[in-house]
């Protein structure tokens, strides 16, 4: 059973602990709405995949709160950071070489020896991942090579019976996907064109 929730604390309380036990939410982002479980919960990530059935061979991006976050998984440069300072939070991703070796992630990078990451521009996204303590993995909230979504109804329609909750923070602004920059080697290759 799927149902949407106003984001008021208590109900991002709920959210945090749900993504908390390994099991998927839904929320809002400057982009689109994303379907999100914890970077290191394998079984919640496996999970993405399956209700979006989406290969696993395509990574996913995770979401981050705090820049200083970065050093912990990946290996950030000066480029990186510097980016991160000009265009975080917003949609701009970023792909860093693994410095977190951690096997619980292997799924969310699709076994790659890098990670994309980014901090989106949408107070909803970012008080959910601070509330979890865990980068957020989130992919579209929708069935794979379908539209993205732009409303908590949209999810709805699309993914109802297969999670168990979704944010609504209204519609989103860009309906767009990021911008993804590959800084993994030395000239910064753009991956992905998006909003930036
Ligand atoms: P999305 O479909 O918006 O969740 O974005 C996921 C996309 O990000 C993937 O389809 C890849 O194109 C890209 N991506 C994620 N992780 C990596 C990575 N480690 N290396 C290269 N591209 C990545
Ligand atoms: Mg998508």
């Amino acid at each position: 059973m799927t149902n949407i929730y106003q984001p008021t604390p208590a109900n991002l309380d709920l959210a945090a602990q749900a993504i908390k036990d390994g099991k998927l939410v839904s929320f809002p982002t400057d982009t689109v709405y994303g379907l999100g479980a914890d970077v290191y919960n394998s079984s919640a990530v496996a999970n993405i995949f399956k209700a979006k059935e989406r290969p696993l061979f395509d990574p996913l991006i995770s979401h981050i709160a705090d820049i200083d976050f970065l050093k912990e998984y990946v290996e950030t440069d000066d480029r990186a950071v510097a980016l991160a300072k000009h265009f975080w939070p917003g949609p701009l991703t970023f792909v860093l070489k693994r410095k977190d070796n951690n096997p619980a992630v292997d799924l969310a990078c699709a076994g790659l020896p890098s990670l994309a990451v980014r901090m989106p521009n949408h107070p909803v996204a970012l008080e959910l991942i601070r509330k979890s303590g865990v980068p957020i993995v989130a992919p579209s909230a929708n069935r794979f090579k379908t539209i993205s979504p732009t409303t908590a109804q949209h999810v709805y329609e699309d993914l109802q019976g297969k999670i168990p909750m979704i944010l609504d923070g209204g519609a989103v602004t860009i309906g767009l996907e990021s911008t993804i920059v590959d800084l993994t080697e030395e000239i910064p290759t753009i991956l992905r064109p998006g909003f930036i």
